[in-house]
């Protein structure tokens, strides 16, 4: 792709204006849209200038495909499992509910299908391998997260019983101008039930917008998925901020947690939106995860950091701070693990009823 197309398609992710609405007394909603709850930079036309001009776009490099058993994945009723598809995109079994996270499948992350950042690690998973999904997550409705190809192609191959959709609020038209109507939009910090899981919308600091004209006018948010104490949060994208300490005053310790380690660099320019290892490393202890998993890298380029070092500095970060290392990792495109399904809750439970006795 030209230098000039791809700074056409930057432009659309960050220039800013909107439509004129009503402003609403919650402090997140302003006129024409939504802002993040925290102090951040936000970059206009001429740092989006600075910087492509002045970018070294990093190689590609293989990344091989873990092996699977799609087949296993679509009988499972009884193993929680979780699978890295790539980017930001797991696919999540527990107690045979099968949930999806921002799915992308196709071969860009653009609003058009002959430019834009392109995929150079294969799905680990195709469409034709998922079993039926009851619910999908949506973090925001930037090109690599939300997919419409993708999610239309979801819509169309349940036509007796399509997956849910759960978005930030004003992403739903975007679902319905496809012809999706199975998309429910929600606020931060409301929650929804789902085939016995609870979902939480949650506050992260970042941004949204497709084109030149819609910047920040639909909300861009985390989730937490809970079943039965088990909590699992979904970082979509994100900057550094205070929200991971307040999703931890309201929630708790988190038993599972994936979290953006990819896209950062250069600094000047990402900090505000994208979080880089290190200050993945302390959404991971904000959350005082159990687990966490790396996610958005390794799959489109769309920033100037190798494309191999958020692993490495992810790794040299866990080593720096303890003997817990392993419980803040990345999984290989593809690779599918079983999850341990005792919570932090039930475990403190367990601690209670073992001291009265
Ligand atoms: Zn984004
Ligand atoms: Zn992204």
């Amino acid at each position: 792709m030209t230098k000039t197309l791809l700074f056409s398609f930057t432009m659309a992710m960050t220039t800013s204006c909107g439509a004129q609405e009503p402003a609403s007394p919650k402090k997140h909603h302003i006129e024409g849209g939504f802002t993040n709850n925290y102090y951040h930079l936000d970059k206009g036309f001429s740092d989006v200038t600075k910087w492509w001009w002045e970018r070294t776009t990093p190689e590609p490099k293989f990344f091989p495909l873990a092996k699977n058993d799609p087949a296993f994945l679509k009988s499972n009723k009884t193993e929680p499992t979780i699978t890295w598809v790539g980017h930001s995109t797991f696919l999540i079994q527990i107690d045979g509910i099968n949930i999806l996270t921002d799915p992308h499948f196709t071969e860009r992350a653009s609003p058009v299908s002959f430019a834009g950042p392109k995929r150079y690690t294969q799905p680990g998973l195709s469409l034709d391998d998922l079993p039926q999904i009851d619910f999908v997550i949506i973090s925001h409705d930037h090109y690599d997260h939300l997919d419409l190809t993708t999610v239309k192609a979801l819509f169309d191959r349940q036509p007796e019983n399509p997956p849910v959709f759960f978005t930030g609020l004003k992403v739903k038209a975007r679902f319905e101008a496809e012809g999706i109507t199975s998309a429910q939009e929600y606020d931060w910090w409301e929650s929804t039930e789902i085939k016995g899981f609870n979902l939480h919308c949650v506050p992260v600091q970042h941004f949204s917008g497709r084109s030149l004209t819609d910047r920040n006018s639909t909300l861009w948010c985390g989730w937490i998925i809970e079943r039965n104490g088990y909590q699992i949060f979904f970082g979509g994208d994100t900057g550094y901020s205070k929200d991971f300490k307040d999703i931890h005053d309201k929630f708790g310790d988190m038993d599972l947690s994936l979290i953006p380690v990819g896209a950062y660099d250069p600094r000047w320019f990402m900090a505000s939106h994208h979080v880089n290892p290190e200050e993945a490393i302390q959404i991971h202890r904000d959350l005082n995860s159990k687990l966490s998993i790396g996610m958005h890298w390794g799959t489109f380029i769309l920033t100037d950091e190798p494309v191999d070092e958020p692993p490495v500095r992810l790794a040299k970060g866990m080593q720096a701070i303890g003997p817990d290392s392993a419980s803040f990792t990345v999984m290989q495109h593809g690779e599918t693990r079983i999850l341990n399904l005792n919570t932090s809750k039930k475990t403190e439970e367990v601690a209670e009823i073992e001291e009265s006795k």
